[in-house]
């Protein structure tokens, strides 16, 4: 691949949990309802995601490789309104200029299957293939040809636990979909995708832990009927950790990082005089679209706010709601 594909690529990506982050969220935004997951030496071998989404027609195919191809904005207008995960039609190529990519995928009620796949950078015909309606992608030997970027991974415990902490926050996004992780063949996480959210907690930080968290309530919208949503759960004083780390937001179920969310939730504590601890909480946003900017950086775990000090005022309110509501 040439050098500025290449560049394009560090961008997106920098180790195996950013190639699942992208794969993961081509799944959801295709529909699907279950999400296996392989990893082979910490995804550095292999990643394998199989869903049983929409598919891809077998005209489409090629097009899911190049650069610049998504099927998912029609217009740029659009970008206002982005309720897809994905919408740079970046990924997938950026992915197959880092490693060997294979496709494979059937059309939901197309009678055949096809099969696609990249090689340093060039991509193959299409061929058809035997599948099952949805898709499967493999990533092999990411980083082979980069040994660059493979010097600054960590360990493959550490790559293992970076893919299964994110597979965590879209199974928590996510509760409607059943997601199956195996890492050297041994599942490693698995969710009911029974639509609960309590479900998912369970199988994210266990039944004692699960147990201690307190539901947030939507709470008044008669005043204010374009505020955000803000649902999810929240531990118990008595239920901490000693990071940060514990604490997941999703706006309009995007997952993302924010200094000043966490604030927010951690300000509620701190409003209740119930300091120097960390709370696990889940915090789910919903909102306009048009008052959120997603196209801060490719890996988009980044998100700005057109007005923060609502969405920081809505989120610190659930949740000092929700611890009050609790009789401790
Ligand atoms: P984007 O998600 O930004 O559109 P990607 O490079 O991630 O770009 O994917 C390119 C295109 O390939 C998508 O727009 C979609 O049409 C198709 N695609 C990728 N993965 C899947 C999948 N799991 N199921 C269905 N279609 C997919
Ligand atoms: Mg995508």
């Amino acid at each position: 691949p040439d050098v500025a594909a290449k560049i394009a690529a560090g961008e997106v990506v920098e180790r195996p949990a950013s190639v699942v982050k992208e794969l993961i969220e081509n799944s959801i935004d295709a529909g699907a309802t279950q999400i296996r997951v392989d990893l082979l030496h910490g995804g550095l071998q292999l990643i394998r995601i199989t869903d049983n989404g929409s598919g891809i027609s077998l005209e489409e195919l090629p097009l899911a490789l190049a650069r610049h191809a998504t099927s998912k904005v029609a217009q740029i207008d659009d970008l206002e309104q982005i309720r897809s995960l994905g919408f740079r039609g970046e990924a997938l190529a950026s992915i197959a200029a880092v490693a060997e990519v294979t496709l494979v995928s059937r059309q939901r009620g197309a009678e055949q299957g096809g099969q696609i796949g990249a090689l340093s950078g060039q991509v193959t015909e299409v061929t058809r293939a035997a599948s099952p309606e949805g898709t499967t992608i493999t990533v092999r030997n990411l980083f082979s040809a980069v040994p660059a970027r493979l010097k600054f991974l960590k360990s493959r415990t550490t790559e293992i636990s970076h893919c299964h902490h994110l597979l965590e926050q879209y199974a928590l996004a996510y509760p409607e979909i059943r997601f199956n992780v195996f890492s050297e063949g041994k599942q490693i996480f698995s969710t009911p995708g029974d639509g609960q959210l309590s479900s998912v907690l369970v199988a994210v930080y266990g039944l004692q832990i699960a147990e201690q968290m307190v539901p947030l309530s939507p709470g008044d919208r008669t005043e204010d009927s374009d505020a955000p949503i803000v649902t999810g759960y929240t531990s118990r004083p008595t239920c901490y950790k000693s990071t940060r780390q514990h604490i997941s937001f999703f706006v309009n179920r995007r997952w993302v990082l924010s200094r000043m969310l966490t604030t927010a939730v951690e300000g509620a504590y701190h409003s209740l005089l119930l300091t120097g601890r960390h709370p696990i909480a889940v915090i789910n946003i919903d909102m306009d679209p048009s008052l959120l900017d997603v196209n801060v950086h490719p890996a988009k775990t980044e998100i700005r706010f057109l007005k923060e000090r609502r969405v920081f005022a809505a989120v610190l309110r659930a949740v000092r709601a929700a611890l009050l509501e609790e009789p401790e």
